[in-house]
């Protein structure tokens, strides 16, 4: 529940000044006018809010309108390059990091490698990282608004403590905190596939959908959800293990422990286990992909036997969800229609009839910087998102 009490003053200014900004990022450049009409918000309310959005440079105003006769109207626009903040993305073996304005447009990058596991050197690894992005671009530390980091585990976002990372074999660690006292900026941390979730919801396919799942697919399976227009994380931060939903109990041992997990077919260690060394020359997936490709049996195979594990995967998630979009996405879409295909071919077995038109299936473009723009996109929902949603009143 909300920590605010209803009516409180400084909510009500608080949820205003969200509404304002999110009028002139999702459609501007505004006229204070449109944004009245827009709100329903009297042009006073907008004026003083706007002043202050002026003032702290996330909006600027330009005088491009359209005259009706008369004065042009000073218009309303987002200052991309009013704030920077940075997403990083902390790897089993290395960091990668990506200083963004707060168009989620990513203006630098760096890959940090780490040959420690420990979580100090984790965040020796991520100060620097942070230093060396700011550094590429001149940018101030007083300019950065805050560091979002996403990493694979069970994460309470309030506390910024990572419960339990079985990559990391870390647990109960205050990672937020130990990165915060060293940077001296808020830090957030969250579930790596809940940040590339955020990124969608604000900046990507998932604007404006209300209930949608993002499925990663690379070196496990991932799953990120948003119900009624909200992250689910669960009720302890552990929800979105589809990976770890079995599929057949006397099938081969997943890193959990248990058996025949969708993990255990779907993964990039998964599919290698299988050709290596069958397949002579692949080490990699990429190459594993290029044999299938190339007419390979062997290589086929193995893809088509993921895509339909895949499809089972996919299929209960609708049975269950019925969301308006599944976004497929993480370094295995690299792999494209050789897992795509089969996919899409054994959907249909596993989807009840009726429901399958309802949920569109998307596959994500992938770049090598969206983990680190989907952290980034964290502290980027703190400064847009409304006060309410934050305090899990809505
Ligand atoms: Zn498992």
């Amino acid at each position: 529940m909300s920590a605010y009490p209803r009516g409180d003053r400084a909510l009500i200014r608080a949820l205003n000044r969200s509404t304002v900004l999110n009028t002139v990022k999702n459609y501007g450049p505004v006229s204070r006018t449109e944004i009245a009409e827009r709100t329903g918000l009297s042009v006073a309310t907008i004026s003083g809010i706007t002043a202050e959005l002026i003032e702290s440079n996330f909006v600027f105003e330009k005088e491009t309108g359209t005259s009706r006769g008369g004065r042009r109207p000073i218009l309303l626009a987002l200052n991309a390059k009013g704030g920077y903040v940075i997403g990083l993305k902390l790897a089993e073996d290395h960091i990668t990091g990506a200083l963004t304005d707060l168009e989620a447009t990513v203006i630098a990058s760096h890959t940090h490698a780490m040959k420690k596991k420990t979580a100090e050197s984790a965040v020796e690894g991520l100060a620097y990282t942070v230093k060396e992005l700011l550094a590429q671009r001149g940018i101030r530390r007083d300019q950065l608004i805050g560091v979002g980091v996403g990493l694979a585990g069970v994460i309470d976002t309030r506390n910024r403590v990572l419960r339990h990372s079985p990559i990391f074999g870390w647990r109960e660690v205050s990672l937020g905190e130990m990165l915060e006292q060293r940077l001296k900026v808020p830090v957030y941390i969250d579930n790596d596939v809940n940040t590339l979730t955020q990124a969608e919801q604000w900046f990507g396919v998932g604007q404006g959908v209300d209930n949608f799942v993002v499925v990663t697919i690379g070196r496990g399976v991932g799953m990120g959800m948003v119900v009624n227009g909200q992250i689910y994380r669960g009720a302890h931060g552990g929800s979105g293990e589809l990976g770890h939903t079995v599929l057949d109990p006397t099938g081969n041992v997943c890193n959990c422990g248990k058996r025949g997990c969708l993990e255990t077919y779907v993964s990039d260690p998964a599919l290698l286990r299988q050709a290596v060394p069958s397949i002579p020359g692949v080490s990699l997936l990429e190459d594993l992909s290029e044999k299938a490709i190339g007419g390979n049996e062997l290589a086929l195979d193995i893809f088509t036997k993921a895509g339909e594990a895949l499809a089972r995967g996919i299929g209960n998630l609708i049975n269950v969800l019925s969301p308006e979009l599944i976004i497929i996405s993480g370094e295995g879409v690299r792999s494209g229609d050789v897992l795509f295909d089969p996919m899409r071919a054994a959907l249909s077995k596993y989807v009840m009839p009726g429901l399958s038109e309802d949920t569109e299936v998307r596959i994500d473009d992938w770049d090598d910087d969206a983990w680190a723009r989907g952290a980034a996109s964290l502290v980027l929902s703190e400064i847009f998102e409304s006060p309410l949603v934050r305090e899990g009143a809505l």
